[in-house]
């Protein structure tokens, strides 16, 4: 079992009901967390939700205005942030200018008084990790930006920190190579066994490097959870939307049991059957979230027409190569998306603009979430 699921465990880092304010202002407001060890943590969300906060307090760069934070079962109130067992993941501008790529990964090696030889093999490690060999000899001004950031990286890990905090770590790589950092990251990351906690606002990074993530929203957290979790059974429709794309469908709960609910809704043309029980009472209002991808597209309709199956017309079409998407108009003027994957070459798409097509799924494809 995962740390997390466990009661036994013990937390690594635990903030609790945390609050910071800046004047008035609440930028984090009574967040309680707990992190085991050796976990990717992501904290994930929109600009302004407080994740940068919440990582500045746990590095000691911002005391919280009440509640405290915990790190190996000790209280860091009043620790300095050179005292904690945190390392911050510097950006660009931490970078000496004087030095060399290499000088600036030695750095804190040099400080500790490591041998030569060992240096230099940490060195030669980190920097191939980040695959900036080739310009160990250059200066900072000499680098891109992804480039500096990638010997910041290198410079963070090599004095190998119990727990390494990263804002934004891949910001400023392009998408092919950020790819590829994010798993490098997650496999330095499981060598070295140090805890990351990650702030990103990217879903996609977070859901692949993290092992579990918390999705923040105007200084609160929304949901905890591994991505898994979160994308499959998200609790709102702010993580539910956060966390990839997904139709949402208003509509009333008539009718339920211990084993379904059924949800009449005016913006759908066909009642919803949800294959488990719903936490409410009948006319209370929900949102029903379908992903674009769990959705079947046809022309003929399905079999059985009473559930769960809307008919519309599609009215755009997208081709981003692997996949397709098609918006379709309902006649109640709801648009639903359907994503498709283009799994053997197609000259022409499956649909073209103003055709009859049915969009049907699975009842255990839906998520209901309380409005
Ligand atoms: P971003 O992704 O844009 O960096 P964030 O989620 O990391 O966003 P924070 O930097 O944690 O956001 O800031 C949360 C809120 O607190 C913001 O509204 C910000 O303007 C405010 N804030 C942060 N630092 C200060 C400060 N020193 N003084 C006043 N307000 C601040």
């Amino acid at each position: 079992t995962q740390p997390w699921n466990n009661p036994d465990a013990v937390p690594y880092i635990r903030f609790e009901n945390v609050t910071k304010k800046f004047g008035d202002f609440y930028a984090v407001d009574d967040v309680s967390l707990d992190i085991y060890r050796h976990e990717l943590f992501a904290l994930l969300g929109g600009s302004g939700c407080g994740k940068t906060t919440l990582l500045r307090m746990l590095a000691g760069f911002e005391e919280p205005t009440s509640g405290k934070i915990f790190i190996d079962g000790v209280d860091m109130a009043g620790v300095p942030a050179y005292e904690r067992p945190t390392n911050m993941m510097f950006q660009s501008y931490a970078l000496f200018p004087h030095m060399s790529v290499e000088q600036n990964v030695a750095f804190g090696l040099v400080q500790d008084g490591v041998s030569r030889a060992e240096i230099k093999e940490q060195v030669a490690d980190m920097l191939a990790l980040v695959q900036m060999t080739k310009f160990a000899k250059r200066k900072p001004h000499q680098l891109s930006g992804g480039q500096r950031q990638r010997v910041a990286l290198a410079r963070s890990l090599v004095k190998r920190p119990k727990v390494l905090l990263l804002d934004e770590p891949l910001g400023a790589l392009d998408k092919k190579l950020r790819e590829q950092t994010q798993f490098e990251l997650v496999n330095i990351q499981e060598k070295v066994g140090t805890t990351f906690v990650m702030v990103t606002h990217d879903q996609e990074e977070a859901m692949t490097m993290a092992s579990r993530i918390a999705v923040m929203n105007e200084g609160v957290i929304n949901q905890i959870g591994t991505p898994f979790e979160l994308y499959e059974y998200p609790n709102s429709r702010y993580t539910a939307n956060f966390l990839g794309q997904v139709n949402l469908i208003e509509g009333v709960l008539v009718d339920d049991d211990e084993k379904y609910a059924v949800i009449k809704s005016d913006e759908a043309n066909c009642d919803i059957y949800i294959d488990h029980a719903v936490q409410g009472h009948e006319g209370m209002t929900f949102w029903v979230a379908l992903r674009p991808e769990r959705l079947r597209l046809t022309k003929d309709a399905p079999e059985d027409t009473k559930y769960n199956c809307l008919s519309g017309k599609v009215e755009e079409i997208g081709y981003l190569g692997g996949i397709s998407t098609y918006h379709v108009r309902l006649e109640t003027g709801k648009r639903i998306k359907v994503t498709e994957p283009n799994s053997t070459r197609q000259i022409e798409p499956r649909y073209t603009w103003e055709d009859s097509v049915w969009v049907s799924w699975e009842a255990g494809a839906a998520s209901v979430l309380n409005k």
